[in-house]
């Protein structure tokens, strides 16, 4: 691509480093910015570089946060004698969408995989085993998307904590395999929450 602008080309080159964005994209948004007033490319910028310098994980359960303890934690309606284990953000906005949860809930950050490199030590998975040992919590329903990555994520979380006096429970998938959670309707999800199965169930079917 020929570029008239070094400016219009840097411009074009740094947004086709999304993911999904390729380099007609970027130069067709690019433009766009430029037919729109200045306002909306620095209110862009700024929301941009505000969300890098000012988020936050939640100390607790590693969501994505304005505090240092996000929202949901810190909502004393809820009960934090369950946790529901999750992929990421996306995740836990599909749950609550739902509304049929009100247990807190644990981000770990990916999922275990070492094809890409990921180990146990790479989520936040130390933590969520030592909440569980603290002995407070009476059940762990595990929501990570049926791929394989997902089943051995959860099982090396269930070999942590077998010892442990809990509950663990697995959200029942009336789902196609290998879908993801962020993309199953909320309904369906609602309903698997309410009607999850014991872990080791889930492990001999
Ligand atoms: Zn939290």
């Amino acid at each position: 691509m020929e570029f008239s602008s070094k400016l219009l080309e840097k411009a074009v080159y740094e947004m086709s480093q999304l993911p999904g964005i390729g380099k007609r994209t970027a130069l067709r948004l690019v433009l766009h910015l430029l037919r729109q007033p200045n306002e909306q490319t620095l209110h862009l910028a700024s929301a941009l570089q505000h969300m890098r310098n000012d988020i936050k994980f939640c100390k607790s359960c590693h969501n994505i946060s304005d505090t240092q303890l996000c929202e949901i934690c810190a909502n004393p309606r809820r009960t934090d004698e369950i946790i529901c284990v999750v992929e990421d953000i996306r995740d836990v906005m599909a749950i609550e969408n739902t509304s049929s949860f009100k247990g807190l809930y644990h981000v770990l950050g990916g999922k275990i995989s070492p094809m890409d490199g990921i180990g146990p030590n790479d989520l936040n998975i130390s933590t969520l085993v030592t909440k569980v040992k603290e002995g407070h919590v009476k059940e762990l329903i595990f929501a990570l998307s049926s791929t394989m990555e997902g089943d051995t994520t959860n099982f090396y979380i269930f070999k942590q904590i077998q010892d442990c006096d809990i509950v663990t429970s697995t959200i029942a998938r009336g789902i196609s395999v290998g879908n993801e959670l962020e993309y199953t309707d909320e309904v369906t999800l609602g309903r698997s929450i309410l009607n999850r199965i014991p872990f080791e169930a889930s492990l001999k079917s």
